[in-house]
């Protein structure tokens, strides 16, 4: 995707983090900004409008994922969708003294600081180790499930290296031991199919603006009946369960975005995969390059590699420069140069792991565009090393 930002042309090639927001989208949620901007809860019309506006949206999306239009709740992001989830779902299993919690090793830090924060409320936690391809099985879950499993907490795809993980599988083994199962499905909505039922999920969280809706919305899938202790206290909006003023276009725009993506979903995952697989085949023409996570159950947009002996936060301000803009693995943007837990957790060497790059394609990215990546990561790599201030 091309973009000129004051005069500099850009590639942007960080689709996971975010995505520009489809016209389709936007075109969906102006009416709500100036028109029907009344707070969902009024009596009035433009509150009428506003209410009518969400339900329909909530049987939208819960028709894009086979779910009941009552088991979709929103959120302000993907984040909230997996506090609540993980959060709420422990509290209240530990009325019945269950305060076990199973995750993996390379979950997003929504779900292992949510984990961590339960830690120090005496819940105790299961991180599952992945292998080198960045898989979790199916067996390991089942072995790790306890008399006292509260939840078992899996992401549906790594925002990192894209590794798909076997939910499906994942949520029979949990179902057959009678325990609950969220799936962080923050990466793969809008890109992988999902069928909460035939997938055995319980509860899922899901974000809009990685699917080129809106930032600021999201929603927690959650099987009827099922409810989460509460974690917004206020209002009854939500049916009583997540207090807050609605982000009416936000939502309508979410609605919008994923029944673009499910509509469009064979062709963006052939075009995304064809992309990057250039992209990938391009890059490794670079002598000491490898790729990270599973090359065979990958999300179609995501390329993470490690280039020996290159800094990956040097390449990525290099990049910059030359208008290509992506994403490295060291958690730089918290605060801390080490390097990302996922790649640690694959077994990469700290050298390697700081000198990676994620680079992920969305729809509005071309095969010209893949070509100036390729260009553009040659030659930094090439200059880096050559300047002597790549990593000895
Ligand atoms: N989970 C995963 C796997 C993610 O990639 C992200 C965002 O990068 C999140 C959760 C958080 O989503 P949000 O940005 O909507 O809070």
């Amino acid at each position: 995707m091309e973009t000129e930002i004051m005069d500099k042309k850009i590639i942007y090639a960080d689709n996971a983090a975010t995505t520009r927001m489809s016209d389709s989208v936007i075109e969906a949620m102006l009416p709500y900004m100036k028109e029907y901007y009344g707070n969902a809860s009024a009596v009035y019309r433009i509150g009428r409008e506003a209410h009518q506006a969400i339900e329909k949206a909530r049987k939208r999306i819960a028709k894009v994922i086979n779910a009941g239009a009552m088991d979709i709740y929103f959120t302000s992001c993907g984040t909230e969708a997996d506090n609540w989830a993980i959060k709420g779902t422990a509290r209240k299993m530990a009325e019945e003294g269950k305060k076990h919690i199973i995750t993996s090793n390379i979950e997003h830090h929504a779900v292992l600081h949510s984990c961590a924060a339960l830690e120090k409320e005496g819940f105790e936690v299961t991180y599952l180790p992945v292998d080198e391809k960045g898989m979790i099985t199916p067996e390991q879950v089942g072995e790790a499930i306890r008399e006292d499993t509260a939840l078992v907490t899996i992401m549906y795809a790594n925002n990192e290296i894209g590794s798909i993980e076997p939910v499906a599988e994942i949520g029979r083994v949990c179902r057959d031991a009678g325990v609950l199962f969220h799936t962080d499905a923050v990466q793969a909505a809008g890109i992988l199919p999902i069928d909460v039922r035939e997938q055995n999920i319980d509860m899922m969280s899901v974000s809009a603006h990685k699917f080129n809706g809106p930032k600021g919305v999201g929603f927690l899938y959650c099987k009827r009946n099922l409810h989460p202790q509460i974690f917004m206290d206020g209002g009854a909006q939500e049916r009583g369960h997540r207090a807050g003023t609605e982000n009416v276009a936000g939502i309508i725009g979410m609605a919008q975005a994923l029944e673009d993506a499910a509509r469009d979903r064979d062709e963006n995952a052939a075009r995304l995969a064809a992309m990057r697989d250039r992209i990938q085949a391009g890059l490794l023409e670079i002598p000491d390059s490898r790729v990270n996570g599973n090359q065979e159950k990958r999300l179609p947009g995501t390329l993470n590699m490690s280039f020996s002996k290159i800094d990956g936060q040097s390449l990525l301000f290099s990049l910059d420069l030359k208008g290509v803009e992506a994403s490295s693995g060291s958690a730089c943007a918290s605060g801390s140069l080490d390097p990302s837990h996922v790649l640690l957790a694959i077994g990469l060497p700290y050298e390697q792991a700081h000198g990676s790059l994620r680079i992920t394609v969305g729809k509005y990215n071309t095969m010209e565009e893949a070509d100036e990546i390729i260009r553009a990561v040659k030659e930094t790599v090439a200059e880096l090393r050559g300047q002597g201030t790549a990593l000895s």
